[in-house]
């Protein structure tokens, strides 16, 4: 079985050897030792200022919504994880679908200032599959109209823009740190700034709004990750080289081997090292991309409909027409990317795919 996406597993004695420490300590969670650690390693593999390390990557985005104390309306991306949306709502704020760009797969900056409102007080944009935004378009518009920007980065761990980590953009990044991500401690989020007094609030906001034992200094939430978390960031920390690597090499063996007509690929954003977390491909028609699908189910491989359906049909948002994304949205596969998909494998897939559309 040849599942989308598997995580990345590190020998296991070497996670061993963390829990011998977490047992000696008998230190399981609250701001511990490693997960001190994971935070330091991360700020200078990423080479970024400031991070919090926290329990996933939606309490993230809720966390930076919080604390930039957003209201209203949120003009967001349709063409993301359920995460970026839900968010947005369980925060009691109204998500503004833009439509995406069809070659990019991120929001369309040429689209967003007709969706502004006097109520609309700021972007939330998903770096879709780690691919940077138009992050320069973007920023201007913020600046124009007073919105602050939050990134969604949770498929970026990796991808740099401009010579900088992709985290810097934005007030906030947020990533994830989940299993099914690139770099993964199981469960597990970030987020990021470059404002002292914005990362010094989302910091007590991580931990219940604690300033000390028994004094408070605002509105906090659990957003905390362990030592059993953080001990599965540092032993994979240390592949992640290697992870970036094997994922170049596998994207290169699909775009060599799928450079058809029927079959689009995204265009990556200029200025960008990209991570290539996903391979996304867009088939002519719904029908082709399904024909594809149960094609490969045939032979046990899994691809996935990312994203589909697109956020703009769930039933707790307001009704707006995003017809790029839900066009796309129906007819793109995400093939199978992971640390131990080998070519043998690879290549059965390709072969498969090119039959199904009569190459072979
Ligand atoms: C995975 C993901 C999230 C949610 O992250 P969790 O760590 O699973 O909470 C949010 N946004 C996007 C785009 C994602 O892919």
């Amino acid at each position: 079985m040849i599942p989308v996406t598997r995580p990345f597993s590190p020998p296991i004695a070497e996670y061993q050897e963390y829990l011998k420490g977490i047992w000696q300590r008998n230190w399981y969670t609250n701001n511990g030792p490693l997960v001190n650690e994971l935070e330091l390693q991360l700020k200078q593999y990423l080479k970024i200022k400031h991070l919090l390390y926290l329990g996933n990557g939606t309490i993230a985005i809720q966390i930076a919504l919080k604390a930039l104390e957003l209201e209203g309306e949120i003009i967001t991306t349709p063409f993301s994880y359920v995460a970026t949306t839900s968010s947005i709502v369980w925060e009691g704020m109204r998500p503004v679908f833009v439509d995406i760009d069809p070659e990019t797969f991120n929001i369309d900056p040429k689209k967003i200032e007709a969706s502004i409102t006097d109520k609309t007080t700021g972007i939330l944009a998903t770096h879709c599959f780690g691919n940077p935004c138009d992050i320069k378009a973007i920023a201007e518009i913020a600046q124009r109209h007073d919105l602050k920007v939050i990134y969604d980065a949770a498929h970026c761990f990796g991808t740099n823009f401009e010579g900088k980590s992709i985290f810097h953009y934005g007030d906030i990044s947020t990533t994830s740190l989940h299993a099914t991500k690139l770099f993964h401690t199981i469960e597990g989020g970030a987020v990021f700034t470059e404002n002292p007094e914005t990362l010094r609030k989302m910091a007590y906001m991580r931990n219940f709004g604690h300033a000390g034992p028994e004094t408070f200094q605002g509105l906090g939430i659990n957003g905390k990750n362990s030592e059993f978390h953080a001990a599965m960031g540092l032993c994979n920390l240390k592949y992640i080289d290697d992870i970036l690597q094997s994922r170049k090499n596998q994207a290169a063996y699909y775009q060599q081997y799928l450079s058809k007509p029927e079959i689009k690929m995204q265009k990556i954003q200029e200025g960008s090292v990209y991570n290539h977390a996903y391979f996304p491909i867009v088939l002519e028609n719904e029908a082709m991309a399904l024909n594809i699908k149960k094609n490969l189910e045939k032979i046990e491989v899994f691809p996935r409909r990312y994203f589909f359906p697109s956020l703009s049909s769930l039933n707790y948002v307001g009704q707006i027409a995003t017809p790029i994304s839900d066009d796309i949205a129906s007819r793109i596969l995400c093939l199978p990317m992971f640390f131990e998909l080998s070519e043998v494998e690879q290549h059965m897939i390709v072969r498969r795919i090119l039959r199904a559309l009569k190459y072979q």
